[in-house]
C-alpha cells in the first residue's frame, strides 16, 4: 500500500519566514516528522504568479473576510469603523490585494512534501492561519504573533511564515502551478520511512 506514502502537498516559506532566518527550522520540522522533501527552490514571485496561486472564487475570498470578521467579533471591534465595510467578500478582496504585496516583498521558498497524510500533517505542523490562535509547537505558534486587527490597520496581510495546501485538490493545483506538470519532483528513499 505504498501509494499512501506518496501523498504530496505544497509548502511555501513566505517572505517573513525567509527574512526571520527560519528556512532551516521549517525544513527541520517537516523532515523530523518523517515527511520527505521531494522538490525545493528559492525564487522571487511576481504579482501575477501570486494572484494565480490564490483562488479567485467568491467563496474562497469571502472566507478570507470571515477570518477577519471572526477576530473582530471576538475582540468587539466594529468592521465598518475600521474597514468601511462589514461584508466578508469586500474585506476578502482587500486581504487578497494585500497578500500580493506581502508575497512579493522578498524571496519565497517553494517545496513539495511527500509522505503519509502529507496534506493534513503539514497543516498540523504549520498551525492555523492566524498566529494569535496557533498553538505552541506549531511553526506559526512558535515563531509568529500576528492578527487581522493589526494587519488591517497597517493595510497588510497577516504574516504567518508559511503557506500550506489545505486539501488534496488544492495541493494538486498548487504543485502543478508552481512546479509544472512534469516539474522537478524527485524520487528517493528515506531511511526509516521507505525501508
Ligand atoms: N489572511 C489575512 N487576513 C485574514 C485571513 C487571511 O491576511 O483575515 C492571509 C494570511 O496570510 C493567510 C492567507 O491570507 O495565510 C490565505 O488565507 P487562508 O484562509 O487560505 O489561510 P491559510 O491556508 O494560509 O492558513
Ligand atoms: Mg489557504
Amino acid at each position: 500500500m505504498s501509494h499512501f506514502k506518496e501523498e504530496k502537498t505544497f509548502l511555501m516559506i513566505k517572505p517573513d519566514g525567509v527574512q526571520k532566518g527560519l528556512i532551516g527550522e521549517i525544513i527541520k520540522r517537516i523532515e523530523q516528522r518523517d515527511l520527505k522533501i521531494v522538490a525545493i527552490e528559492m525564487f522571487q514571485a511576481t504579482p501575477e504568479q501570486v494572484s494565480g496561486h490564490y483562488p479567485k472564487d467568491e467563496v474562497w475570498i469571502s472566507r478570507l473576510g470571515d477570518k477577519t470578521l471572526s477576530t473582530y467579533t471576538k475582540y468587539n471591534i466594529d468592521p465598518i469603523k475600521e474597514l468601511g465595510t462589514g461584508n466578508n467578500l469586500e474585506i476578502g478582496k482587500m486581504v487578497r490585494a494585500w497578500l500580493i504585496d506581502y508575497m512579493t516583498s522578498a524571496p519565497l521558498v517553494r517545496m513539495v512534501v511527500q509522505g503519509l497524510h502529507a496534506v493534513d500533517m503539514v497543516r498540523k505542523i504549520a498551525g492555523p492561519t492566524l498566529p494569535y490562535l496557533a498553538d505552541m509547537g506549531t511553526i506559526r505558534g512558535d515563531f509568529s504573533n500576528d492578527s487581522p486587527i493589526l494587519g488591517n490597520i497597517e493595510k497588510r496581510a497577516v504574516m504567518n511564515l508559511v503557506h500550506a495546501s489545505e486539501t488534496a485538490e488544492e495541493a494538486k493545483h498548487e504543485i502543478e502551478f508552481w512546479f509544472g506538470q512534469k516539474g522537478n519532483i524527485f524520487d528517493y528513499k528515506r531511511f526509516g520511512v521507505d525501508r
